[in-house]
C-alpha cells in the first residue's frame, strides 16, 4: 500500500509498533479504498510515549529559544519543499481537493512552525520595581509534557498548530490525531526531527477516544489542546479539570454570516461559498446560517446557484477539481440525515441535496433557503456542505437572531457600511469575525471561539500563554521585618 507508514506511532525519535491495538483502516475517501492499515496505541505505547515526552523536556527547556525556533524554522522550510508530497498524502488522508491541500495544509503548518520558530527566542518574562528598592521579575516557563488532539478535516494543520507554540515554549508533546485522518501527523514528527528535535520531543501516537482519553487523565501530563466537537471537549474538559490541567478547546460551530441588501453581492457570495463549501464544508467555522437581508434574498440565491454550477466535482487529485468527497461514509450519512430533516422540515431545497452517484463519499454541495430559526439545519452543526439562508429585515433583529445559539466560532458580516459592520462585529457573541470576507485564519491572528465553541485560542502571540506560565520571583533589597 503506498501509503502504509513504517509504523503506527513515532515516539522519541523513531516510527514504533505494536499489533495488539486495536485495527484503523484508513480509507481514501474519493474511492473508500484501504490506503493503510494502523494499530491504535495500547497502554504499552501509551506509556512508552508520555515517559519519553517527560524525559525530553528539561533538556529541550534548556535550550535557548533561539535554537528551538530554529528547528521549528527548518522543520518550516522542510515542509514548504515537500509540500505537493504532503499535499498528495493529505488529499488521501482527508479527500480534500489537491487544489485545497497544496495551499492550505502543510503550508498552514509550515506557516506556524515559521511563526513560533521566530517569535521563541523573544519569549521573556518582565521586571516590576516596587518600593524601597525591592522588585520582581517574572519567569516565562514551559507548563511540561503537552498532549494535542486533533480533529479529521485539517490534520496537518492541527498537528503543527497545537506543536509549534508548545515547542516553542520548551514544552514536548504526545500528539494524537483523530482516527480517520492518522497520517499526516507521523510526517510531521519526522520532519522534526530530521530538522534536529531532540527525541521524544514531539511524538505522535494513534488511537480512538480512548487513547485520547487515557493521556488526558495521565499525571505526567500539564496541559490539553483538543481540537473536536462539543461533545467531546465537555469531557475531555471535565477530565482536564480532575487533574487542574491547562486547556485550549477548538469545537465546534453554527456560525452566522450576515448580507445586508448594500453588501457587493459578488463577494458576499465568495464568502458563502468559501464558508460553506471549502473542504466540502468540513471547516469548524463555516458560516452555515447565511441571513439575507429580503430585498437581495433572490438575487443572492441566483447568483449563488450559477457559481454553484462551476463547482468541478470529482477526483480529489485532479488539480482541476475544486469540491471534493466528505472524509467518510458515517459523515456522508450524518450529512444526508440533516438534508433530509432539512426537506421534512420545510426548508426550500434549491440547490444540490443528493448524495452524488460515483464510488466514494461524495454529497452534493446543497443551499436550503427559506430556513427559520428552529428548523434542525438552522441549529444544529453539520459539518458538511449544506448552507442555510435565512431571511431578515432589520439590523436589529437579525443581530439577535445571529446570537441566538449556544455556538460562538465564528460570526461574519458583508456590508458597505462602514459603521454598521464595525457594530455589528461588536455585537456578536464570536471569537472570530470577518467583515466583506470569510474564513481566513492567518497564523498571526488569534484563533478561537466563545460560549460552547471553545476555550482559549491558537496562534498569534496568545498561543503562548497558553502554552507556558509565569513564575513570580520577590527579590527583596532589604531587612526582613518581623512582629516578634
Ligand atoms: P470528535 O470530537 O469526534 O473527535 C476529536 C478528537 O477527539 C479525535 O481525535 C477523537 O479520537 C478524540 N476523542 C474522542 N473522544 C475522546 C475522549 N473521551 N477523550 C479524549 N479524546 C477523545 O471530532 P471530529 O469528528 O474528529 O471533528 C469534527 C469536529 O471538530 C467538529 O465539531 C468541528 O467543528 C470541530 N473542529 C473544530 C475546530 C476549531 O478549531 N474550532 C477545527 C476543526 C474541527
Amino acid at each position: 500500500m503506498k501509503f502504509q507508514p513504517r509504523a503506527s506511532h513515532f515516539i522519541d525519535g523513531e516510527y514504533v509498533e505494536d499489533t495488539n491495538g486495536a485495527a484503523i483502516e484508513v480509507i481514501y475517501p474519493a474511492t473508500g479504498e484501504v490506503i493503510a492499515r494502523l494499530h491504535s496505541a495500547t497502554p504499552a505505547i501509551v506509556e512508552q510515549a508520555l515517559n519519553s515526552a517527560k524525559n525530553a523536556q528539561a533538556a529541550w527547556a534548556a535550550l535557548s529559544g533561539t535554537e528551538r525556533g530554529r528547528i521549528l524554522r527548518r522543520a518550516s522550510d522542510i515542509m514548504r519543499e515537500r509540500n505537493y508530497d504532503l499535499s498528495v498524502l493529505e488529499t488521501h488522508d482527508t479527500g480534500k481537493p489537491i487544489q485545497e491541500t497544496t495551499v492550505a495544509d502543510a503550508t498552514s503548518g509550515a506557516d506556524a512552525l515559521e511563526y513560533f520558530g521566530g517569535l521563541a527566542a523573544s519569549l521573556t518574562g518582565e521586571h516590576i520595581p516596587l518600593g524601597g528598592g525591592d522588585f520582581v521579575y517574572t519567569i516565562r516557563e514551559a507548563l511540561g509534557v503537552c498532549v494535542g488532539i486533533g480533529a479529521w478535516n485539517y490534520p496537518t494543520q492541527i498537528a503543527c498548530w497545537k506543536g509549534a507554540p508548545a515547542l516553542a515554549c520548551g514544552n514536548t508533546m504526545v500528539f494524537k490525531p483523530s482516527e480517520t485522518t492518522p497520517l499526516s501527523a507521523l510526517k510531521v514528527a519526522e520532519i522534526l526531527v530530521e530538522a534536529g528535535a531532540p527525541k521524544g520531543v514531539y511524538n505522535v501516537i494513534q488511537g480512538y477516544g480512548d487513547v485520547g482519553a487515557s493521556l488526558v487523565t495521565d499525571p505526567r501530563v500539564a496541559k490539553v489542546s483538543l481540537t473536536g466537537s462539543v461533545p467531546t471537549g465537555r469531557k475531555v474538559y471535565a477530565a482536564a479539570a480532575d487533574g487542574m490541567k491547562h486547556v485550549t478547546m477548538e469545537l465546534g460551530g453554527k456560525s452566522p454570516m450576515i448580507v445586508f441588501d448594500d453588501a457587493d453581492i459578488e463577494n458576499a457570495v465568495s464568502g458563502a461559498i468559501l464558508g460553506n463549501f471549502y473542504s466540502s464544508g468540513q471547516v469548524c467555522s463555516n458560516g452555515t446560517r447565511v441571513f439575507v437581508q429580503k430585498g437581495i434574498k433572490e438575487a443572492f440565491l441566483k447568483r449563488l446557484s450559477e457559481r454553484l454550477d462551476h463547482a468541478k466535482i470529482g477526483d480529489p487529485m485532479d488539480e482541476n477539481v475544486s469540491f471534493g468527497p466528505m472524509v467518510s461514509e458515517n459523515q456522508m450519512n450524518i450529512a444526508l440525515g440533516y438534508i433530509e430533516k432539512g426537506k421534512a422540515e420545510g426548508a426550500r431545497l434549491v440547490y444540490g441535496g443528493e448524495r452524488i452517484e460515483r464510488d466514494g463519499y461524495f454529497v452534493q454541495p446543497t443551499v436550503f433557503a427559506d430556513v427559520t430559526d428552529n428548523m434542525t439545519i438552522a441549529r444544529e452543526e453539520i459539518f458538511g456542505p449544506v448552507m442555510s439562508v435565512l431571511d431578515f429585515e432589520t439590523e436589529e433583529e437579525v443581530m439577535a437572531r445571529a446570537n441566538d445559539t449556544e455556538f460562538g466560532l465564528a460570526a461574519g458580516v458583508f456590508t458597505n457600511d462602514l459603521t454598521r459592520a464595525h457594530r455589528i462585529v461588536a455585537g456578536f457573541e464570536a471569537g472570530t469575525c470577518y467583515i466583506n470576507t470569510y474564513n481566513l485564519a492567518p497564523v498571526e491572528a488569534p484563533f478561537g471561539g466563545s460560549k460552547m465553541s471553545g476555550v482559549g485560542r491558537e496562534n498569534s502571540k496568545l498561543a503562548i500563554n497558553h502554552f507556558s506560565e509565569m513564575k513570580t520571583v520577590y527579590v527583596s533589597m532589604n531587612d526582613v521585618e518581623a512582629p516578634y
